[in-house]
């Protein structure tokens, strides 16, 4: 072989080795590529199941299922005070049926007369796996205008809805409860219809047998409006030396025996609290009249009951008027905006003032019907919601503008 030939060979085999090189490094780098590829699907997958995991987690803390579901009047019964209660199995018939807080509500989506409304209505039985108990008061004119027109859901629930009946209904939520397992003393207090959710607290403490140091309060104008009068009966006779049951009324008929049928003559308050109890060292849950309710908050209070013990759910939103400071309001699916500045009560109410349609429910932050998402801007809670608010969206109900705001809306 000639110099030159070998220098030609020794070209040729440097190349084919660099050019076997060049492939050895290209399939080395697309098998490692194929290998960061599937590691980076198999990282995807597991953060995809994680994500997904957290949001199952989000929708059953959120409640047992998702929007509405269809449940059937399995029961109506007329109650004594204008009361019905309406007992609720799954149209589906899937049973049992997800349990509940004592103390929580059902929220109804109903069309009357075409028009949607949403009203809510406190569970006022223990959890049970076969149907839920709401009950129902007919809500009349105020005293100060006997000529308005009488409670429009209420009326249509006692006049309209019959067993049989079929009703959209969101899943039971709410922060007004107590957890019966728990071994702190209990004061439960109800006046008029007021007394639904602490009836369902009494009779799941009295169905797990709770050893629980229990005053239970109801406050009613006289027999004929004890609802709970067999409930109540039933209590006693099981002689429970840590229950203590005392009824309230205010105006006792003749046939109303002092010391059989009530206990006390005038109504719930802090009087009766200090009078009765052997300590103020209790857990007080109350439910009436928004007036008596912020007495026995406030009686609670100088009495010397730390905040955190004092439960208290209104049926009826208490509105406070506040000042707000200058701000401009956008409502961006109305294209309507409003200059607000002074005295206002909620962002829900300066909407409707302006002709503006935001669905809601409880008006007292309870129900999340009325949850709407912020484009820009802040919002300042004027109480403290019941329910969680999605970030991103607010609850017009118990809020106001805090600075200039855009609302989808
Ligand atoms: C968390 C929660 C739990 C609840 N639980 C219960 C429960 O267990 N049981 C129960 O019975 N209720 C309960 N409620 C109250 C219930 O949701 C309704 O608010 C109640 O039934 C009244 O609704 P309505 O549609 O009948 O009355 P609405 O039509 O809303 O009327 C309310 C009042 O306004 C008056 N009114 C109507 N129009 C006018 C007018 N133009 N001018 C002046 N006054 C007028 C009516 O006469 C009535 O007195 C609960 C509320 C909440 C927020």
């Amino acid at each position: 072989m000639t110099f030159l030939e070998a220098a030609g060979w020794t070209v040729l085999m440097c190349g084919t080795a660099s050019l076997f090189l060049t492939i050895t490094r290209q399939v080395t780098a697309m098998r490692r590529s194929k290998e960061v590829f599937r590691e980076e699907m198999r990282l995807l997958r597991e953060r995809l199941t994680a994500v997904r995991a957290s949001r199952r987690k989000t929708e059953e803390s959120a409640g047992p299922w998702n929007g509405t579901r269809k449940f059937r009047v399995a029961k109506k019964l007329i109650e004594k005070g204008g009361i019905c209660s309406f007992y609720l199995s799954p149209h589906d018939g899937k049973l049992p049926l997800p349990s509940f807080t004592p103390g929580q509500f059902l929220t109804f989506n109903l069309n009357i007369g075409g028009r949607n409304e949403t009203r809510c209505y406190s569970l006022s039985d223990s959890p049970d796996p076969h149907s839920y108990r709401v009950s129902i008061k007919r809500c009349v004119p105020p005293r100060d205008n006997p000529d308005a027109p009488p409670g429009l859901v209420s009326s249509f629930f006692h006049d309209a809805i019959e067993e049989g009946d079929l009703l959209d209904v969101l899943a039971p939520r709410g922060a007004f409860t107590i957890d019966p397992t728990e071994g702190t003393p209990l004061v439960l207090s109800g006046s008029g219809v007021g007394v639904t959710p602490v009836l369902s607290m009494m009779k799941s403490l009295i169905d797990i047998k709770s050893r629980r140091e229990i005053y239970f309060f109801y406050g009613i104008r006289n027999g004929a409006e004890n609802m709970i009068a067999d409930d109540i009966r039933k209590w006693n006779s099981l002689n429970l030396s840590n229950v203590h049951v005392h009824l309230c009324f205010s105006h006792p008929l003749p046939e109303d025996t002092k010391g059989e049928d009530f206990q006390h003559d005038g109504r719930v308050g802090i009087d009766l609290f200090k009078e009765l109890l052997p300590s103020n060292n209790f857990d007080y849950y109350t439910c009436g009249p928004g007036p008596m309710m912020q007495s026995i908050r406030d009686g609670l209070a100088e009495w010397g009951v730390p905040n955190e013990r004092i439960h208290d759910e209104a049926f009826i939103a208490v509105k406070k008027s506040v000042d707000v400071k200058a701000a401009r309001v956008s409502f961006r699916k109305s294209a309507r905006s409003l200059q607000v500045s002074g005295a206002a009560t909620t962002l829900l109410d300066l909407a409707t003032e302006e002709g503006i349609n935001i669905p809601f429910g409880c008006c007292t932050g309870g129900c999340g019907t009325c949850m709407t998402a912020i484009i820009s801007g802040k919002v300042e809670y004027e109480s403290t919601p019941k329910i969680h608010v999605e970030s991103g969206s607010c609850l017009p109900c118990v809020c106001l503008p805090d600075g200039d705001l855009v609302l989808d809306a």
